[in-house]
């Protein structure tokens, strides 16, 4: 077997922000490491990032970490791991004066502390009234972060791989990771990268819906790549719909619009949110809100000739804060919806943004799955981190700029156990199994002699529709059910899918279609995920099971490739040092 190899301490797969912020641990601790990623990694999604990042620093008006941990917990609707919460949330302080100390241009008060701005489902006080915590470089946050980041990474001598497409994962037989197999897209030429930890960071996967504020790489290989290797994927059913994406592009309006005073309109000019969530209005957590705006939709309240819209003013801002604190947005809305929010409102739907399930992992950033009677035994060799891992940090509903402290957070921790696991146990790495590489090596034969396929256009034009229309913002029995089957059609039909270009240089048609191969395994698992659970929870809302169901439903769903298997596992309701919060009607 001729696949040329290299060896690292460390390979991260992924240059967005979690895979940076582990880089620069790593580099710094003197490990040798390579960071592979499809593109530049200041083009990642993290660059998109609005509204900024979370933490209770209390710069403005009082705050602390344990009303941010009750917020999240709450804001997950009680699925998120509470351990995990108040890891996260205590560590959020920190990590944000790191990030300011690698030199991050946040937005300044006029004492020069961290400019913050209200965001959904923050409060103070354990729900009272909405508090002051996302730390924010203008309406550009993600952009300032990505490229300290990178920055900070360079003078680490961190190495990248830039243009290279992981595509498999490779285990041995004991079911330790040791490596990946990948592929220089400028090349086509495929290499091992063995190492002894791989962490993945490969971001989200929300281009599996067909209105979508996400990247177009955001396909979900760390998800695919983890499937095939057998490993499960965790809670899938549970994608976040963000309220505001401009109608007809689904790109992104930050929900620091709404933090920065601007409003939701129906047709008849009325702030419907205030019937809805009397106390926090317009900034109740995403799935709320979507839900409201969706439900002013379909009973005939919604804007535009089509009644299909909702109207987000902002205007009563004025022009100075629009353009100091949301310059993007009105550029954004000028380029993708002809409006001009300094005099007139943006026109919005709610669209796929953010995927709460992933990799299922602990608060070290190790993958865990189970085995031998332990529901979370950790998978040697292999962590994740960011939007692809499921901690879980963000349950059935993620609030607005978690994720980027997130990223920062478990990218951190991620590698710190790397470090320990390598200093603790230096033993020589671990041989190949013999039959390293060969699974890819079918995968590309099989694109490169498939005859008579379908277009992966066709295909994955047809599995977006499938699951916008199957399960969207509200789901129902029947098009579940229904929705099961079209998409295990589909992913058939994904493996018969037939490439006409078959060179070697740049091949965009070979990545895409190696992109579809995970975005499908992505969505099979969200919607057999979804039809099983018989509850309405965050995100996931039946019409006919509307209401939480604690006593059945308290638990993670965990989804196997083979067999389409599911089983599920408790969630973690015990934090490491505070009492536990335990499950309450979820009101804003
Ligand atoms: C428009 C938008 C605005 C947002 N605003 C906010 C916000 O204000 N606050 C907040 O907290 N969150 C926000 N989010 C969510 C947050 O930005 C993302 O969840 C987060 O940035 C994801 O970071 P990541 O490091 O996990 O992945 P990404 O930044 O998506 O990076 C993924 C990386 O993986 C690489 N990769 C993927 N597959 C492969 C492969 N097969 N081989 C090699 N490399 C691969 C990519 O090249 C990329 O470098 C926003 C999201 C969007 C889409």
């Amino acid at each position: 077997m001729g696949l040329t190899r290299r060896t690292f301490d460390a390979v991260i797969v992924g240059g967005g922000g979690a895979g940076l912020r582990a880089a620069l641990e790593l580099a710094r601790a003197d490990l040798k490491v390579a960071v592979l990623s499809k593109v530049f990694p200041t083009r990642s999604h993290t660059v998109a990032a609005q509204g900024g990042v979370a933490a209770a620093l209390g710069n403005s008006e009082e705050d602390n970490w344990h009303w941010h941990m009750y917020d999240t917990v709450k804001g997950s609707d009680y699925l998120g791991d509470q351990d995990a919460i108040e890891f996260m949330c205590r560590a959020a302080p920190e990590v944000v004066y790191e990030l300011e100390h690698f030199g991050m241009p946040f937005d300044r008060l006029s004492d020069g502390r961290i400019y913050q701005r209200p965001f959904g489902g923050h409060m103070q006080a354990y729900g009272m009234n909405p508090v002051q915590r996302a730390c924010a470089a203008a309406d550009r946050t993600g952009h300032a972060m990505l490229h300290t980041l990178y920055q900070a990474n360079v003078k680490a001598h961190t190495q990248f791989f830039v243009e290279w497409m992981a595509l498999d994962l490779i285990r041995d037989r004991e079911g330790d990771v040791l490596g990946v197999v990948a592929m220089e897209i400028e090349t086509g030429e495929v290499m091992i990268f063995q190492a002894r930890a791989t962490l993945l960071a490969t971001g989200g996967a929300a281009r599996i819906f067909a209105s979508s504020t996400n990247a177009f790489i955001n396909t979900g290989d760390g998800l695919g790549m983890v499937a095939r290797a057998g490993v499960p994927l965790q809670d899938m059913e549970f994608f976040q719909f963000h309220p505001t994406g401009v109608y007809g592009a689904g790109v992104l309006i930050t929900e620091g619009v709404r933090g920065e005073g601007g409003y939701l309109l129906n047709k008849n000019g009325e702030r419907f949110m205030e019937r809805y969530a009397p106390n926090a209005k317009d900034l109740a957590s995403r799935d709320v809100v979507s839900r409201a705006m969706a439900t002013e939709i379909k009973e005939g309240r919604g804007a535009g000739k089509d009644g299909d819209y909702i109207l987000l003013k902002l205007d009563h801002l004025g022009a100075d804060v629009i353009n100091k604190r949301l310059p993007g947005i009105r550029e954004i809305s000028i380029k993708f919806a002809n409006a001009d929010p300094i005099k007139e409102p943006i026109p919005v739907v709610p669209t796929a943004h953010y995927m709460m399930g992933g990799i299922p992992s602990n608060y070290r950033g190790q993958v865990v799955a189970p085995r031998g009677g332990n529901p979370e035994e950790v998978v040697r060799g292999l962590h994740a981190a960011g939007e692809c891992a499921c901690v879980s940090v963000h349950g059935a509903n993620r609030l607005g700029c978690n994720s980027l402290l997130d990223l920062l957070v478990f990218g951190r921790a991620a590698a710190r156990q790397i470090i320990d696991d390598l200093r603790s146990s230096p033993q020589a790495r671990k041989d190949l199994p013999p039959d390293a590489g060969e699974m890819t090596l079918a995968r590309l034969a099989r694109l490169d002699s498939q005859k008579n396929g379908e277009r992966v256009a066709d295909v994955s034009a047809e599995m977006r529709r499938i699951m916008q229309h199957h399960c969207g913002v509200f789901r129902f029995p029947d098009l579940l059910v229904e929705g099961v089957k079209k998409i295990k059609e589909t992913a058939a039909r994904a493996a018969r899918t037939e490439i006409q270009d078959k060179s070697k240089t740049f091949n965009t048609a070979r990545v895409e279609a190696l992109e579809f191969d995970n975005l499908v395994e992505t969505a099979v698992a969200s919607l057999i995920s979804a039809e099983a659970r018989k509850e309405s929870r965050g995100s996931h809302d039946r019409a006919d099971f509307p209401k939480r169901d604690d006593a059945n439903w308290l638990k993670h769903t965990l989804y196997y490739k083979e067999g389409h298997r599911l089983e599920y596992k408790p969630v973690h309701t015990k934090p490491l040092t505070v009492e536990p919060f335990a499950p309450k009607a979820r009101v804003y």
